[in-house]
């Protein structure tokens, strides 16, 4: 395997318990041609909003080992990836300029994940403000998806015997593709997605429950969805719950189709939250994607997500 960079682990917590800390990794900064359309700026902002708003502390995501991250991936990937030897059109399938600062952030956002995933099983809930890169694949990346953090993390709660059932919550407008192909013979993890049925990834995989919505939904037609599908997902009694909270349904959303406003993010983030804190299911919030114009929308959206998961799982 390849050792660059050096494992670190995340360690305790500061104070003795601070149930509201995020993991981040925007140290880790992306140069990324003229025009490209990952918005590598965003997490630095989102984490610069929620900052200043006094509601959160903010780590550091440790850097994922690369056995660790080997539970979902296979070794040949992880270590073609980690050396900048995959080919070319493997690289091309990701869709970012291979460099050391994205092997660093890729590690790191695997890393976020798991710490995230930790804090979860502790206080209840844990943060990433990354994540939820759920288009990896078991051999291959994809769609600016390098390794599959929540794969990843879901394996490594069960090996460490914290989890059994495990289910995924993935609201993204974008399938969660990888995500279920990682799991499709697996009868302990329920992975639900929610998608535009026109959108990327053109060859959909199977998930657990699959909700393809089309173009141009809104607000309304989007919950009554989210009402019926829901309670499948904990129906499956899971240990714990993944939620991938991408705010690419946003109808400013250049990548996204759909047509929800704000309030209706709000509500959905809300439902997913609620559920799992009546049922005292820990639930692990990643990011997922976001690609407005302005960018600053989904900046805005990202953070109410932040700010409803500080509503509803409160620190005592
Ligand atoms: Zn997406």
């Amino acid at each position: 395997m390849a050792s660059f960079p050096t494992q670190h682990t995340a360690g305790p917590p500061k104070k003795p318990m601070v149930l509201r800390r995020l993991f981040y990794t925007d140290q880790h900064e992306l140069t990324l041609p003229e025009g490209h359309k990952f918005p590598a700026g965003k997490y630095r902002m989102l984490r610069h909003l929620l900052e200043s708003e006094g509601q959160f502390s903010f780590e550091p995501a440790p850097f994922a080992d690369p056995s660790t991250i080997a539970l979902a991936h296979s070794r040949d990937y992880i270590e073609q990836f980690l050396t900048g030897a995959l080919p070319h059109a493997a690289m091309r399938r990701i869709g970012l300029p291979w460099s050391e600062a994205m092997v660093r952030r890729a590690l790191a956002s695997v890393g976020s994940t798991l710490s995230a995933a930790r804090d979860a099983v502790d206080y209840g809930w844990g943060g990433s403000l990354s994540g939820g890169t759920h288009h990896a694949f078991r051999v291959a990346g994809s769609g600016f998806c390098v390794f599959n953090d929540i794969a990843v993390a879901i394996q490594s709660l069960r090996k460490d015997g914290l989890a059994l059932r495990v289910s995924v919550i993935d609201l993204d407008v974008h399938q969660g593709d990888g995500t279920a192909e990682i799991f499709a013979e697996d009868p302990d993890v329920f992975t639900l997605s929610f998608h535009g049925e026109s959108n990327f990834p053109f060859r959909k995989q199977i998930s657990s429950l699959d909700v393809a919505l089309p173009d141009k939904t809104e607000d309304a037609e989007y919950l009554r969805q989210l009402d019926q599908a829901l309670p499948k997902a904990l129906a499956f009694r899971p240990d714990i719950i993944f939620y991938q909270s991408g705010v690419d349904p946003l109808y400013a959303d250049v990548l996204g189709r759909l047509s929800l406003s704000f309030e209706g993010l709000k509500e959905r983030d809300r439902k997913v939250m609620n559920a799992a804190r009546e049922l005292r299911i820990p639930l692990v919030l990643t990011a997922g994607g976001g690609y407005s114009r302005p960018i600053e929308l989904s900046v805005q959206a990202h953070a109410n997500t932040y700010r409803t998961a500080a509503e509803v799982f409160p620190t005592e």
